[in-house]
């Protein structure tokens, strides 16, 4: 009878914590917490559940963009990209970059000194990194340093699997 009492806890916990574990993994991912005062050309938003980002991207765009993951070193042909154009969000089409401020930074990733518009991207402290994210949709890009070169000083090296190029006649 002891034995039974157990058993019975045992399972009890069990369905438990299957219970809650499940709960866990349906609830939606709550949107990225953007800095305060954080402004997007013309306001634009672009807001998507998880589903549907998985949806939309390859499984490398998603992991880069959405889950702040890391292209390996030259293995994008965005890198190297040397035709006049724009580079805008994989995710929701936002200009970020234009070959006016693109340089061969030798790391084997796309580099710029500049944004197109200083609030296509925004920042935010990753550890002792700086993370750059889109303006109109928390997309992660990549990370932008300060060994670039002039007149800003500054290096954004992106992940080219973030970026869509597009080129200008
Ligand atoms: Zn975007």
């Amino acid at each position: 009878m002891k034995q039974n009492w157990l058993f019975l806890v045992i399972a009890l916990l069990l369905v438990g914590g299957l219970w809650a574990y499940g709960t866990y993994i349906a609830a939606p991912r709550p949107p990225h917490q953007r800095p305060p005062g954080t402004t997007s050309p013309n306001n634009r938003r672009v807001e998507r559940t998880d589903a549907e980002w998985r949806d939309i991207l390859t499984r490398s765009q998603y992991n880069i963009t959405r889950e702040r993951g890391t292209e390996w070193a030259n293995s994008s042909e965005v890198t190297h990209e040397h035709r006049r154009g724009t580079y805008a969000c994989v995710c929701c089409h936002n200009p970020l970059f234009t070959s006016g401020t693109k340089f061969d930074s030798h790391t084997g990733w796309p580099s710029f000194y500049a944004p197109v518009v200083s609030n296509a991207i925004y920042t935010e402290p990753d550890g002792n990194r700086t993370e750059v994210r889109c303006s109109v949709c928390d997309a992660h890009l990549g990370h932008v340093f300060n060994d670039g070169p002039e007149p800003t000083g500054l290096r954004y090296c992106m992940n080219g699997v973030a970026l869509v190029f597009a080129q200008i006649k």
